[in-house]
């Protein structure tokens, strides 16, 4: 006797989702522990994907380059069919995709989570040789290849991916020079109170930065030379360049609405095509705290709106609060990040803004290796609430403590919440019981 199951009758909802970066296979996890009757389908240009945010780490080639690769098993594995094209056109109107080998792909729902690409900037000279991004295996292995046989090395543009690359360059033996137009690195994450101490770790470990500096032109006298010519008349001689000077999305899908900042999408990450979705880097987002539109490339953005974009496939209804942007890097013993807005950022938004600066100690005092802890609130003066934060300490527990700030930024937490929290103490792990990070940055703010 044969048996039909009931679902081989029921044609499976066919879900196509273009990129395979965190948000492309947070949706495919996502979908793969539904109990759904769903069929997914991933395409990606890139035979392998890189693990992007270890790509500065990946540089010396003291660990293999696999290691510096996300698996395809983690598409496959989760029930997804995978495909290695590009996609060339969507049609919207009869939901189909056509990559660039002449496939077809229909689908019930399409979810664009295509990424940003490397700003390549317009100088003369950049399509030159030794001159890399960094992005995508291909990137990693150029630069692998010619951090081993340079000697000098140019990184321009001094956000928080350049430095990460300076200082692994610098780790490796290189002569490094950061080339930063604005007035100081780290500019776009970083509290100025902080960004001093990181610059003059910097400069102590031999790293020359050049800030308010513009490259205006890229000169090869030889296959293995750069001559990098400056705005102030000034040129540097390297043996290469790596260009970090930011991304834009990846928008190019004809008839869906986008802005500079990205394809656009609703509260649902819907976009303005029937039943496409967009999240990751090449969507448009939204601030949490402002509601209004702004950048925020991380990968942790991209699975947060990759979450949303899979409930609502599922049925599920659900909104994206917005981004909060929490993000830390580490610079040599430091670690330093913030979430929410920068204190310039808020006034910018025209918040009525109150800051709190706290400087507290890692451990009770007398343990070995007390460091300082160096906290900044922000608060918005009308209602109370906490709208950012940047903390800067040695050793690597940054990242805890802007998760505490993005998580009270999440709940609303008010000044009066952050003063009645209740937290743990341990000589070893802590600071002494009257003493911590936050109560005392904010209690800085109440007395302004
Ligand atoms: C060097 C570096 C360090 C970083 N460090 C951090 C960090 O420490 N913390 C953090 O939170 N974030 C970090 N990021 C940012 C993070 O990597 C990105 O935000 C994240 O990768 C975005 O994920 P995504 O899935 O949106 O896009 P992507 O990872 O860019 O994936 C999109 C994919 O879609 C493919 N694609 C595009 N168009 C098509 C098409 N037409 N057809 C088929 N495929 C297509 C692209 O080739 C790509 O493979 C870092 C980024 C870089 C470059």
């Amino acid at each position: 006797m044969k048996i039909h199951h009931r679902e081989s009758k029921v044609k499976k909802r066919q879900v196509v989702i273009i990129g395979g970066g965190p948000a492309g296979r947070t949706i495919v996890h996502m979908l793969h522990t539904s109990d759904q009757n769903v069929s997914a389908t991933l395409i990606k240009d890139e035979r392998i994907n890189a693990n992007r945010c270890a790509v500065p780490y990946g540089i010396p080639d003291e660990k293999p380059l696999e290691k510096f690769q996300i698996p395809n098993a983690l598409v496959t594995d989760y029930g997804a069919a995978l495909v290695i094209d590009r996609v060339a056109r969507i049609d919207t109107i009869n939901k189909s995709v056509y990559t660039a080998a002449g496939d077809r792909y229909p689908y019930d729902d399409l979810v664009l989570s295509t990424g940003s690409r490397p700003v390549i900037p317009p100088i003369p000279g950049v399509e030159g040789q030794n001159i890399s991004a960094v992005r995508s295996i291909t990137d990693l292995s150029l630069l692998r290849q010619l951090a081993s046989t340079g000697k000098r090395a140019v990184v321009v543009g001094g956000g928080y991916i350049g430095i990460e690359v300076a200082v692994v360059l610098k780790q490796m033996g290189l002569d490094v020079t950061v080339v930063e137009m604005l007035p100081t690195i780290l500019m776009a994450t970083t509290e100025p109170e902080f960004v001093g101490r990181v610059a003059d770790e910097l400069v102590e470990k031999g790293v020359h930065l050049l800030t308010n500096e513009k490259v205006v032109e890229f000169v090869h006298p030889s296959d293995d030379q750069v001559v990098v010519k400056l705005g102030s008349g000034a040129s540097l001689d390297a043996d290469f360049v790596v260009l970090s000077v930011g991304v834009a999305p990846n928008t190019e899908q004809a008839g869906i609405k986008t802005s500079r900042l990205g394809i656009g999408v609703d509260k649902h990450m819907r976009t303005d095509a029937k039943d496409v979705y967009a999240c990751g880097d090449c969507a448009g987002k939204a601030s949490l705290v402002t509601g209004q539109p702004t950048r925020g490339e991380f990968g942790t953005n991209a699975v947060f709106m990759a979450k949303t974009v899979a409930h609502n496939i599922l049925g599920k209804k659900k909104t994206f609060p917005g981004v909060i942007n929490a993000n830390v890097t580490a610079v040599y013993e430091w670690s330093l990040g913030s979430a929410g807005l920068t204190e310039q950022m808020a006034r910018d938004a025209g918040i009525d803004v109150v800051t709190g600066y706290s400087e507290v100690l890692s451990k009770y005092p007398m343990m070995n290796q007390v460091d300082t802890i160096r906290t900044k609130l922000v608060f918005n003066r009308d209602n109370r609430k906490i709208v950012g934060g940047s903390v800067l300490r040695k050793g690597n527990c940054s990242a805890h403590n802007v998760d505490f700030i993005s998580f009270a930024i999440q709940m609303g937490a008010t000044m009066d919440d952050l003063m009645d929290y209740q937290y743990a103490t341990h000589p070893e792990l802590a600071a002494k019981p009257s003493d911590n990070i936050y109560v005392f940055a904010t209690k800085n703010a109440l007395t302004k």
